[in-house]
C-alpha cells in the first residue's frame, strides 16, 4: 500500500499532536503564561485547552480556518534588505503585476522594517464584509497571530479609495501600515489630529456600526474611510504620503515624514529579491515542539494593614 500526499493534504500542516507541553517556573524566557482563572484550569486537560487556545490564536498554521483550506498553491519569500515578508497564497496564482506590487511594497516597507510586525500575509479565497463600510474587505490585520489577510476583493481591478494606485497595491501598503503604528503611535496620532473616544455620543452609522473614535476635523481625512477612526486615518495617509503626497494634509504628510523620515525617500534603493514555491514545495511553518508554560495563579489578597488590635 502506498501512501500518497495530495497538495491539499491538511495532515501537512503541523498539529497540537506533534507538540510537547512543559512546566517550567515562571520568568523562564520563552515559556507561554498561562492564567489559572477557574478550578478546572489547573487539570492536566484544563491547561492543555488553555495552552492550544493561546497557541492557536497567536499561530496561524495552527488556526482551524486555514487548515480546512489544506496547504496553499503558492508560496512567496521577498526580501529587501533586512526584511523578509513571507506570503502564503490560497486563492488563484498572483498574477506578473500583482507580484510586482508586493515587490514595491515591500521595497516601500524595507525603509521603515524596524517597526513593521506584521511579516507574514495570507491570500484568503473567501470574501468577507468590512465592518465599518458594510462593503466587501480588501484585507484584515490581526495583531494576535500576527499576519495581513488579503481578500478576493482586493484583487479586483477597482480603482483604490485612494485613486492614484490600483485596489491591489493600495491594501497591501495601507493593511502593512496598520502593522507600523503601535499603541503609542496611534495615541500620540489622535492627540495630534484631534482624534477622541465619544463613548456616550457615538456615530451611528446606517449599516449598524456604532464609531466612537470621532475625529474634530473630519474634512482633514484623506478618504471617507479614514474617518472612521484614527487607525484608518493613519494608514490611509500612510498610503497617500507615498502615492499622492499633494493631496493629503500638509500637518499629517509632515508628521508622517518625521515619524518614518526613510518616506522621503519614497522607496527601497535596493533590489527586492523573490523566491517562488509551489505545490509540493510549500514549506509550512512550524514552532519547536517543546513548549514551555509557566501557570500564573490569580494573586490572593494581601492585607494592606493588620486588624486593629484592642
Ligand atoms: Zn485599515
Amino acid at each position: 500500500m502506498s501512501i500518497e500526499t495530495t497538495i491539499g493534504d491538511p495532515n501537512l500542516y503541523q498539529s497540537f499532536k506533534d507538540l510537547k507541553f512543559v512546566e517550567v517556573s515562571e520568568g523562564v524566557s520563552g515559556a507561554l503564561e498561562i492564567p489559572i482563572i477557574r478550578p478546572e484550569d489547573n487539570t492536566l486537560q484544563g491547561l492543555h485547552t488553555k495552552i492550544e487556545d493561546k497557541l492557536g490564536k497567536t499561530h496561524w498554521w495552527l488556526m482551524d480556518y486555514w487548515r480546512e483550506k489544506g496547504l496553499p498553491g503558492e508560496q512567496f519569500v521577498f526580501k529587501a534588505g533586512e526584511l523578509e515578508i513571507e506570503v502564503f497564497n490560497f486563492h488563484t496564482p498572483l498574477t506578473p503585476s500583482e507580484l510586482a506590487a508586493f515587490q514595491k511594497a515591500v521595497g516601500i516597507f524595507a525603509n521603515v522594517s524596524g517597526s513593521l510586525k506584521h511579516r507574514t500575509f495570507l491570500i484568503d479565497d473567501l470574501q468577507a464584509v468590512n465592518v465599518h463600510s458594510g462593503e466587501d474587505l480588501n484585507g484584515e490585520n490581526d495583531p494576535n497571530a500576527p499576519i495581513i489577510k488579503i481578500q478576493p476583493n482586493a484583487r479586483r481591478d477597482i480603482p483604490h479609495r485612494i485613486a492614484e494606485v490600483g485596489n491591489f497595491p493600495g491594501t497591501l501598503i495601507h493593511e502593512g501600515a496598520h502593522s507600523l503604528a503601535d499603541e503609542k503611535f496611534k495615541e500620540g496620532w489622535g492627540k495630534q489630529f484631534g482624534w477622541s473616544l465619544h463613548l456616550d455620543a457615538p456615530i451611528r452609522h446606517p449599516n449598524g456600526h456604532v464609531q466612537y473614535d470621532i475625529a474634530a476635523e473630519p474634512a482633514r481625512c484623506i478618504t471617507e474611510y479614514a474617518r472612521f477612526n484614527r487607525d484608518e486615518d493613519f494608514a490611509e495617509s500612510f498610503l497617500a504620503s507615498i502615492i499622492a503626497p499633494e493631496r493629503l494634509d500638509p500637518e499629517r504628510l509632515a508628521f508622517l515624514q518625521r515619524r518614518f523620515d526613510v518616506l522621503t525617500a519614497r522607496s527601497f534603493n535596493g533590489a527586492v529579491d523573490v523566491i517562488k514555491r509551489s505545490g509540493n514545495e510549500v514549506v509550512l511553518p512550524r514552532i519547536p515542539e517543546t513548549v514551555l508554560f509557566y501557570r500564573r495563579e490569580p494573586k490572593a489578597y494581601i492585607r494592606t494593614a493588620p486588624p486593629p488590635v484592642q
